[in-house]
């Protein structure tokens, strides 16, 4: 089989490693250092995922230091690079973002936030050769989140040394590089379902394998290079399903609906939301819009009037962090094609 060539970062230079769990990563300091000097900012804010805050505090004063700028560190969660901190920019009147550890969704950057990507830096062959006992098949879709990105040639090579084929799926929609999974984009996954047996998913915990198997339908099992293991995720999957389908019950039961918006500019789907606002009414439905920026159960829970929410931002929220809240909570596409397909079954669509 002709090998295909990766589309993949080039390899960063001159990493400054960190303590403890920052041990694991690479980030390179320097390209955001020029970047903010090229485009001369006086202020500069920096975002940080809760796993690198721990650098946050050196990295705000090497970035001082080197270029004399004023910079911030912004204490909001942020989960991924649909996340950028244009308020605090804003009101903060700075010019420019360093977000750190996720890569940019290409059609989203406004041209002021420069992406410090982080690279692992830990070791994938045992967890790889373990995940191969559980799984028949010699067909592999190769798959990793952005930290592990770079490990995907590594992966390949060992994969084609013990006989598999292997296939990683194109770049396109929100996803950067060839073979990168996102919990809200699993396209270099489905692409590449009818050539492959199985998934093999590089990445901390099991969600993206989760969403890999549920998605194409076809065995995925996670490979987590921090804890050295893999994982199969078909138990977890049925679950996933069975929850999704009930679910999809107590809609149809649900009076009052409340449909969340989020205010994270690369979540905000404003018109998606009015759409599917709109179809729950024209099945007498009373619904309300609720916008926030973090769309968790500590922050819904006292909607208690409230039958079900209908999410519209970030799919985790369901999937994931479903167990925070008291009322039935699910993603707006899926609430949508159930809908559709009932109006069609009724003749009304
Ligand atoms: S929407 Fe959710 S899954 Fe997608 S990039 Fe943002 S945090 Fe990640």
């Amino acid at each position: 089989m002709k090998e295909q060539s990766i589309k993949q970062p080039p390899p960063l230079e001159n990493p400054i490693n960190g303590r403890t769990s920052l041990q694991m990563y690479d980030l390179n300091v320097d390209e955001a250092v020029e970047e903010i000097r090229a485009r001369g900012a006086r202020r500069v804010v920096i975002q940080l995922p809760d796993g690198l805050k721990p650098l946050g505090f050196e990295l705000c004063r090497e970035i001082e230091a080197k270029t004399g700028v004023e910079v911030y560190l912004t204490s909001d969660p942020c989960y991924g690079a649909c996340d950028l901190a244009w308020e605090a920019m804003n009101l903060l009147q700075a010019e420019l973002t360093v977000h750190c550890g996720h890569a940019e969704i290409p059609h989203l950057n406004d041209g002021r936030t420069i992406y410090l990507e982080a690279r692992s830096n830990v070791s994938i062959e045992k967890p790889l050769k373990e995940a191969l006992k559980m799984v028949e098949g010699v067909r592999v879709g190769l798959l990793a989140t952005v930290q592990h990105i770079h490990l995907l040639e590594r992966a390949s090579r060992i994969l084609r040394k013990l006989g598999k084929e292997v296939y990683v799926g194109r770049a396109g929609g929100k996803l950067r590089y060839d073979g990168q999974v996102l919990g809200c984009d699993f396209t270099a996954a489905t692409s590449i379902s009818e050539k492959v047996d199985f998934y093999l998913v590089i990445a901390g915990g099991v969600f993206h394998a989760v969403g890999v198997e549920a998605s194409t339908g076809k065995p995925a099992i996670a490979v987590d290079p921090y804890l050295g293991r893999a994982v199969k995720v078909s138990d977890r999957v049925e679950k996933l399903m069975k929850i999704r389908m009930a679910t999809r019950g107590r809609m149809l039961e649900a009076k009052r609906i409340g449909v969340l918006v989020s205010l994270k500019p690369g979540q905000m789907r404003v018109g998606f939301a009015r759409k599917i606002k709109s179809m729950l009414e024209r099945e007498g439905k009373e619904c309300v819009l609720i916008a926030g920026r973090e769309l968790t159960g500590l922050n819904l829970n006292s909607f208690s009037e409230i039958d079900l929410f209908i999410n519209t931002a970030c799919p985790r929220i369901a999937w994931d962090d479903r167990e925070g809240f008291m009322k039935p909570i699910l993603n707006a596409e899926e609430a949508v094609s159930f809908l559709e397909s009932k109006q069609k079954r009724l003749g009304i669509g």
